[in-house]
């Protein structure tokens, strides 16, 4: 067995840091011969409830978990820290503009930036679930100079979770028999699930799909507002799916993807595939040995570029929003 890694976890309280700890706790993160220790920081009035949650994980008896330590102050909560999960963040409530909502989200990432440049140990992986995912982590990324700035990422993942299970359910096959889909962009409602280079059994999807109306009508749509779906259904946001989803997406970052196989990603731009460089947009990329590539050469149709460059004009408006701000 290894040392134990350290996680920190924000908004340890929250309904997503519920589910998510457990699943970290159980070695689902990071592999069944790896301890950890989290680090669960909280704004100090939710202190109390992180500690009630901590209770429990004792409670779970989980022989990999080597400690659980609760902070509300993030100089200290990033300390050493291996691996980050920025769940905590400011949502938007009613009547509230994008501006307001990119500043108050400044608040949380800017400093959770400056700390995890200050302590982090230099291993550090950083991934941002709370929204706008993709936005709060390049203004926690501005704040990292010293930081790699690849080891800044959004979630796209249950995105790409909820369209392969559409397309499974779609073609009547299993989830494990669908390869290469894409998530392109912001994971918002602009996003882009692109099966035009999945694969199922071997096949091309978009061929054994052979429905643009369903596509463009049905799963395109269907996949990005899955969210309002949820909360309509269950009267509440998604919350352990999007645990399961960090999960994937950290596991799949550490521990690589499947041969044959490639995940979806929001990672800083290099320029591929037209995204302007330094944008947080996801892509098709494989891991290995710790670290990501962009799955490089793809052919992309008028369709799909103009799917892409939709979403990547948002992530560039929302960008340009928080640069008037002085958050990047
Ligand atoms: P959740 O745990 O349900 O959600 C947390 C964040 O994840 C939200 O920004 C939410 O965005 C986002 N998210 C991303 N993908 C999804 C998805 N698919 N489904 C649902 N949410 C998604 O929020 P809670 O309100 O239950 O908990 C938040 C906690 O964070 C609170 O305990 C609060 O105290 C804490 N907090 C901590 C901070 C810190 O540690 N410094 C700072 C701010 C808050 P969206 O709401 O847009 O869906």
């Amino acid at each position: 067995t290894h040392a134990p890694v350290n996680v920190t976890v924000t908004g340890a309280a929250g309904q997503i840091g519920y589910a998510l700890l457990f699943r970290i706790a159980s070695g689902q993160l990071l592999g069944t011969d790896t301890p950890v220790k989290l680090r669960l920081l909280e704004i100090p009035q939710a202190v109390k409830a992180a500690e009630g949650t901590a209770l429990e994980l004792q409670d779970g008896a989980f022989p990999l978990l080597a400690g659980v330590d609760i902070f509300d102050d993030a100089k200290q909560a990033f300390e050493g820290t291996n691996v980050a999960l920025l769940v905590g963040a400011r949502p938007r409530t009613k009547g509230m503009e994008r501006g307001d909502l990119l500043e108050a989200n400044g608040g949380i990432f800017k400093p959770q930036g400056e700390a995890i440049n200050a302590g982090a140990a230099d291993d550090i992986k950083v991934l941002v679930v709370g929204n706008p995912a993709n936005t709060n982590a390049l203004i926690a990324q501005a704040h990292a100079p010293d930081v790699p700035a690849e080891r800044f990422t959004a979630m796209t993942r249950l995105d790409h979770n909820r369209a392969l299970a559409q397309l499974a359910g779609k073609l009547g096959v299993s989830v494990a028999d669908i390869k290469k889909l894409t998530i392109w962009g912001n994971h918002s409602a602009t996003q882009y699930p692109d099966i035009f280079h999945a694969e199922v059994n071997g096949k091309n999807a978009a061929e054994a799909v052979n429905d643009q109306n369903w596509l463009e009508n049905e799963f395109i749509p269907r996949v990005a507002k899955r969210g309002a779906e949820i909360i309509e259904a269950r009267g509440a946001s998604s919350a352990a799916s999007a645990a399961s989803a960090a999960i994937d997406h950290v596991h799949d970052w550490v521990n690589g993807t499947p041969a044959g196989d490639w995940t979806s990603m929001a990672i800083p731009s290099d320029g591929s595939y037209g995204v302007p460089e330094g944008l947080i947009a996801s892509f098709p990329v494989t891991c290995s040995g710790g670290s990501y590539e962009i799955v490089q050469g793809l052919e992309i149709n008028d369709f799909s570029r103009a799917k892409i460059d939709a979403s990547v004009q948002e992530l560039s408006d929302e960008r340009e929003a928080v640069r008037k701000l002085g958050l990047v």
